[in-house]
C-alpha cells in the first residue's frame, strides 16, 4: 500500500480523538506563501507556553486487536486497515515539516498485536524523529495503557505531551463496551507519567542538565454519552484526575454513533450540548474555585442543557445573593453569572481606589444582562424583579439553545 493511502486511512481514523482538536480549516497555499491549511490530518493545538501549532494528527495503525464496541477500528469491523513502520512515520513527519505543512506531530495508535509491541513501535518512531532526523518540533504521543512502564517512561523523554485515554468514565462502562481495557492499567500508566513529571522537575532544580520529561504535561479524553454515566460521575472523575495526576486537560468527546450494537445507546446524533456543559463545568473547576459536589448532586446528577453550570448553581443558591460588588471577596465575585476571571480581577483592583458604580461595571466588562439579578452596587439592586428562580431563570435563558443537538459558544 502506498504511504499516501495509509495517510488517508490513518488520518481519517484519528478524527475521533479530541485530545488534540482539529482546525477544520481549508486554505490553499498562495504564490509566494509558505504552507497550506488543508493537508489531510492537519490540526491545531496549543503548547505549554500558549503558542498555537499545526500538527499532523494521525494513527500509527488502525489494525486493532481489541474489540471496543463503540469504536470504528474494532477488530470485528470490516474497515480498510493500514499500519506505518516507524521509518515511514518518521519520514512522513519530517517531510511534512520540511514543506512547512506542520510544526509537530500528534501520534496515537490502535493496539497492534499487544500493548508492548504497539508502545515499542511508537517509541521507535519518536526516537527516529528526535535522533536520526534531529526533529525538534512538538510531539504529542498517546501512551498505550498496560504497556511496560519502562517503554512509557522512555517515550516520555522524547515527547512534549503524553496522554492516556480513559475513554469510558466508569469501570462498569469499560466492562460493558471495552472489556480488554482495565481501569488499573489506565490509571497505572497515568500515575507513571505523573510521577516521572514530578521527579524530573525536582531533579532539574538540582541538576541543570537533567532531560525534560513530558514538559507540556499529560491529558486524557472521556467519551460522553456512550454509557449511562451521568454528568456528576464524569465531572467528579475529572476533579479526581486533576488532583491525583496533575493533568493539564481533560477533553470531553460527545459519543459519535458509528457502530450498531445493542450495548450502545440509540442516539440521533452526538450529545454536543452535554459535551459543552462539561467543558464549562471543567472550566469552573480549574479557574473558578468550584468543587464538583457543588455543581451536581444526587438530586440533580446531570447539567441543565438550557443553562450553563454557573447560572444553574446560582439559581440553586439564591440565598447567597445578591452580593455587594464593592465588598464581596474575589471568589464570591467569580460565582456571579456574568462575571468572569478578568472582570472579577478588575473589580478587586478598581475598588481599591473608590467604590464602583453600576456604570463602572459595564466598562470593566461585566455582562450586566446576567449579573444584574445577582448583585447590588452601592447597596442598590438593579435586577428589577424578585430574587426568585422562576423570575430569573427565563431571563437567563434568553439567547440560549434548548435544542439538545446544537453546539453552543463557550462564553457569554
Ligand atoms: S483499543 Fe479499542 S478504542 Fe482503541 S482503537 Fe482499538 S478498538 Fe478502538
Amino acid at each position: 500500500m502506498e504511504v499516501s493511502d495509509k495517510v488517508n486511512i490513518l488520518s481519517a481514523a484519528a478524527k475521533y480523538d479530541v485530545s488534540c482538536s482539529s482546525s477544520g480549516s481549508r486554505r490553499k497555499n498562495i504564490p509566494g506563501g509558505v504552507g497550506n491549511a488543508s493537508v489531510s490530518g492537519i490540526c491545531h493545538s496549543w503548547t505549554d507556553d500558549g503558542r498555537c501549532v499545526s500538527l499532523l494528527k494521525i494513527l500509527f495503525s488502525n489494525d486493532c486487536c481489541y474489540d471496543c464496541v463503540y469504536c470504528v477500528n474494532r477488530i470485528s469491523n470490516d474497515t480498510p486497515r493500514a499500519s506505518f513502520s516507524p521509518d515511514e512515520m518518521a519520514d512522513l513527519t519530517i517531510n511534512f515539516y520540511r514543506r512547512n505543512y506542520i510544526e509537530g506531530l500528534f501520534l496515537s495508535s490502535a493496539i497492534i498485536k499487544n500493548e508492548d509491541y504497539t508502545m515499542e513501535q511508537l517509541l521507535l518512531t519518536v526516537k527516529k524523529l528526535r535522533h536520526q532526523h534531529r526533529f525538534n518540533g512538538y510531539i504529542h504521543l498517546k501512551a498505550i495503557p498496560g504497556a511496560d512502564s519502562r517503554l512509557i517512561s522512555e517515550a516520555g523523554m522524547h515527547v512534549d505531551r503524553m496522554s492516556v485515554n480513559i475513554e469510558l468514565p466508569s469501570e462498569k462502562g469499560l466492562k460493558l463496551l471495552a472489556p480488554r481495557k482495565k481501569k488499573e492499567q489506565i490509571l497505572g500508566s497515568m500515575g507513571n507519567i505523573s510521577s516521572n513529571i514530578v521527579q524530573f522537575k525536582e531533579e532539574r532544580k538540582v541538576f541543570k542538565h537533567t532531560p525534560s520529561f513530558v514538559p507540556a504535561g499529560q491529558s486524557t479524553q472521556l467519551i460522553v454519552g456512550a454509557t449511562p454515566d451521568n454528568d456528576k460521575n464524569i465531572i467528579t472523575l475529572s476533579e479526581n484526575l486533576y488532583r491525583s495526576f496533575s493533568l493539564k486537560r481533560v477533553y470531553y468527546s460527545a459519543y459519535v454513533p458509528v457502530n450498531d450494537n445493542p450495548k450502545l445507546p440509540s442516539l440521533t446524533g452526538p450529545p454536543l450540548v452535554r459535551e459543552n456543559r462539561l467543558y464549562q463545568a471543567d472550566w469552573l473547576l480549574r479557574f473558578y474555585g468550584f468543587k464538583a459536589s457543588e455543581l451536581l448532586d444526587e438530586k440533580q446528577p446531570n447539567f441543565d442543557l438550557q443553562l450553563d453550570p454557573k447560572a444553574g448553581w446560582a439559581l440553586r443558591n439564591l440565598n447567597v445573593f445578591p452580593v455587594e460588588i464593592n465588598r464581596a471577596d474575589y471568589l464570591m465575585l467569580l460565582r456571579v453569572p456574568g462575571i468572569g476571571v478578568k472582570s472579577a480581577k478588575r473589580i478587586v483592583i478598581a475598588r481599591r481606589v473608590g467604590s464602583l458604580s453600576y456604570d463602572d461595571l459595564k466598562k470593566i466588562g461585566v455582562v450586566l444582562k446576567r449579573a444584574r439579578y445577582f448583585i447590588t452596587c452601592r447597596g442598590k439592586y438593579y435586577g428589577g424583579i424578585n430574587l426568585r428562580e422562576d423570575a430569573i431563570r427565563p431571563r437567563l435563558l434568553d439567547g440560549s439553545s434548548s435544542n439538545g443537538d446544537v453546539q453552543m459558544t463557550m462564553f457569554d
